[in-house]
């Protein structure tokens, strides 16, 4: 029976004519037995040239304009690949976000969609023609262009597979799907076959990069089974399922990490009702994500207040916190960002116990001082000093037998 897949074709998977050529070919092969629907990113490095470009008169370009101009990378990609299609006699159309309706909120730059035209696709695939859509871009109910932040391609290949019911979402990227770590920090990383929804998000969300975190939201939230792989290898790539079918979850399937972070810690703050949401409320309305956040037990009706951003939000969260101190009444604000997340994820953590010492063994045993210890039920996030992170995360990847 045909089945509906979305595939999804990253910056450097059409990186340059060739490339748009062989994929070209990966997406005639698989038209072959099932309906298909495109989405692709812009040719790489043409979002950076796009952004360079943005700041010719002045770095504060209008967001309007901004988005207008830095959309237009998968306009580019979405007409070549079409035309590659037509050479190899494959019937295919090109279609911006305004063409099918990718209606998103209005905040330029990170615009969230709302909803997609699907009737529009649909009416595409059974004309036996495969529409090649654009990836991040948006529109707004206004008509004007948005888009949906770097990486944001993936985001819109899941939301097309969820309204259109596609039965799997393929992203197709340069490397051959999601390993156990970074394999550039440890080089026996392995590739995983399969990986549940959660663990990805828990992984996405603490810095593994290879599918954009709201992707994965996206798809959990839709039921959208995705597959990671590459365009330039064979092989199967990594499934990202919505069950976990097999028996018994890993202990731990994976390691991410994050470097860009800094800590702010308020010492010496009251112990009292209210505290943490006059810290943490005027942050989160400036939109910054804050990540670990640790309220010691108090001593005396005083504890200490600390939390994690990333290092990009550390000017605002300083002038937040400078703003608040009066209220707030904290003694010292140290800020440190000389630090970094590593985050051991599985699912099987749930039923069974020992991973945290045993993790925590082996950093002592390799002198890696942990600052801060954070759980939830399937993740372990610890904050280190950013020099011993490549250490840290090697040596987590030996004691669990990762590359087994
Ligand atoms: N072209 C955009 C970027 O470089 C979106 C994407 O590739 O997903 O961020
Ligand atoms: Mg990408």
């Amino acid at each position: 029976m045909s089945e509906t897949i979305v595939q999804k074709f990253g910056g450097t998977s059409l990186g340059s004519v060739e490339r748009i050529d062989a994929v070209a070919e990966i997406i005639k092969k698989a038209s072959k037995k099932n309906k298909i629907a495109v989405v692709v990113s812009a040719m790489s490095g043409e979002t950076n040239r796009l952004i360079d470009l943005a700041n010719s008169f002045g770095n504060n370009p209008d967001k309007r304009e901004f988005d207008a101009l830095v959309s237009t990378g998968e306009t580019i990609s979405s007409a070549l690949l079409s035309m590659a299609l037509h050479s190899k006699g494959i019937k295919a159309r090109s279609f911006s976000a305004s063409q099918i309706a990718i209606r998103t909120t209005s905040s330029y730059s990170k615009a969230k969609i709302l909803d997609v035209d699907a009737k529009k696709i649909l009416d595409v695939l059974e004309n036996d023609t495969i529409p090649i859509i654009t990836g991040f871009q948006g529109i707004t109910e206004g008509g004007d262009i948005t888009t949906l932040g770097r990486g944001g391609s993936d985001t819109t290949a899941v939301a097309i597979a969820a309204q259109i019911n596609a039965n799997r979402c393929d992203i197709y990227t340069d490397v051959d799907g999601i390993f156990t770590t970074d394999p550039d920090i440890v080089s026996n990383a392995k590739k995983l076959d399969s990986i549940t929804m959660e663990e990805m998000l828990e992984l996405a969300g603490q810095g593994a990069k290879v599918v954009q975190t709201r992707a994965v939201e996206f798809a959990n939230k839709y039921h959208v089974p995705v597959r990671v792989l590459s365009s330039f290898n064979d092989g199967s790539g990594t499934l990202i399922s919505l069950k976990d079918e097999s028996m018994e979850n890993a202990l731990v399937s994976g390691i991410a990490s994050q470097k860009d972070q800094v800590k702010f810690t308020l010492h010496s703050v009251g112990d009292i009702p209210g505290t943490a949401f006059k810290i943490l409320g005027p942050i989160s309305e400036a939109e910054v994500e804050v990540d670990v956040i640790v309220q010691n037990v108090s001593i005396d009706g005083k504890t200490d207040f600390t939390f994690t951003v990333s290092n990009e939000d550390q000017e605002i969260v300083k002038k937040i916190l400078s703003n608040i101190k009066d209220e707030i009444n904290y003694k010292e604000l140290i800020i440190n960002p000389d630090i970094a997340k590593v985050s051991l994820v599985g699912a099987g953590m749930r039923s069974q116990s020992g991973v945290a010492s045993k993790a925590f063994k082996a950093l002592s045993e390799n002198d890696v001082n942990i600052q801060i210890i954070c759980t939830s039920e399937i993740k372990i996030t610890m904050v280190i000093k950013e020099e011993e992170v490549e250490k840290a995360i090697n040596v987590l990847h030996e004691e669990f037998e990762l590359d087994k």
